[in-house]
């Protein structure tokens, strides 16, 4: 089966993250609140009280020292390379993945995903020159979801884009633009001019980045060369997102007081959250609530049956963000 999928209750492969200490953070003498114990476990340093004595397991935890080449090769690339790896024709059903940096503002997920991009376009082209039987399509698409909006990262011009649902082709999002990429280094200018896009965003609308969401989309189709009178062709989508701050999805503040809802809540990362939720917990047969955001709405075939999903959570090692810390672990922990 495509991209090695044994069968659909592959569970969600799920990373931690751990930044070093800012040096705006060490200037305030601010101190490191976690251990990663070994390469799997993380926990508190301070036990004074119970609940923070508790050890957190994962697919992988990188301590600080981590580069993001071994959160690439460790926590992401076997995600990425299978879009590359399946042949059959799955028309119906693309097979699709995903990688998603989770965590609070300046946790580093942004970060973290434009070095996961590089490496995954890196492995995409050095796969397509190790494969000269197979004739490679790349093409290219990016978008940012703002307030329930979606803008196109190629042509922000565009205004907000709807989603429809086509007979043929399942959910599609109306005139987003997709630009065939002519090699890597095209594919890494293409990536150049959404994170430009995304700064512009930034730099209008106060605090955007820790609201809105970014997807870059690559979409990868194949053919055999020489294959007169068969159909050996196949597609399959990889998206690498970024998500809004963790910090949105929460109730309640770091004081515990509840904030009103849509100043502060973000609807499609409360929403994704439900929907990781209940499909690890292999709940794919009761009802997933995909329709209620939009970021949930566009990866709805990313997220379900034909794919592969990996979740890098980042974490500042601040003991002043241990409490939105310790809310993104237990996301991660209900995640797997
Ligand atoms: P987020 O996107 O989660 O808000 P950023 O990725 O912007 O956070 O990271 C916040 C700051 O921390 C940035 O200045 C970034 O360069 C730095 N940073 C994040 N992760 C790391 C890391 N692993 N090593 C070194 N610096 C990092
Ligand atoms: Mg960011």
């Amino acid at each position: 089966t495509p991209g090695g999928l044994k069968s659909s209750e592959e569970k969600i492969f799920v990373t931690v993250r751990v930044r070093p200490l800012s040096k705006k953070e060490c200037a305030l003498n601010d101190q490191i609140a976690w251990d990663c114990i070994d390469e799997k476990t993380i926990s508190s340093k301070h036990n004074n009280n119970d609940r923070s004595t508790a050890a957190y397991t994962f697919d992988r935890v990188f301590d600080p020292t981590c580069i993001t080449q071994q959160v690439y090769e460790e926590g992401a690339k076997d995600v990425t390379l299978s879009v590359l790896t399946g042949i059959n024709v799955l028309i119906l059903f693309p097979f699709s993945a995903t990688i998603f940096a989770y965590g609070q503002t300046s946790s580093g997920k942004t970060f973290t995903m434009r070095g996961i991009t590089e490496h995954a376009v890196q492995d995409i082209y050095e796969h397509i020159r190790n494969t000269p039987e197979r004739e490679f399509i790349l093409k290219f698409s990016a978008l940012e979801i703002y307030n329930e909006s979606i803008m196109d990262l190629l042509n922000r011009a565009s205004g907000p884009l709807r989603v429809l649902d086509d007979p043929e082709k399942g959910m599609v999002i109306e005139k987003l633009v997709e630009e065939v990429a002519k090699d890597s280094q095209h594919l890494r200018s293409l990536v150049g001019v959404c994170e430009a896009q995304r700064q512009v965003g930034e730099t209008s609308l106060n605090d955007t980045s820790s609201r809105s969401h970014q997807i870059i989309r690559l979409t990868v189709e194949s053919s055999l060369r020489e294959c007169s009178g068969c159909v050996k062709s196949y597609i399959a989508t990889l998206n690498l997102v970024d998500l809004a701050g963790s910090e949105r999805a929460s109730q309640t503040n770091v004081d515990g007081i509840r904030l009103k809802e849509g100043s502060h809540i973000n609807r499609s990362l409360l929403t994704l959250t439900t929907v990781i939720r209940k499909l690890s917990d292999g709940k794919r047969v009761g009802h997933i609530p995909y329709r209620d955001s939009k970021l949930t709405r566009i990866l709805q075939t990313s997220l379900g049956g034909n794919s592969r999903t990996a979740i890098i959570c980042t974490l500042s090692p601040a003991q002043s963000h241990m409490e939105q810390s310790r809310n993104t672990l237990m996301f991660a922990a209900r995640a797997k």
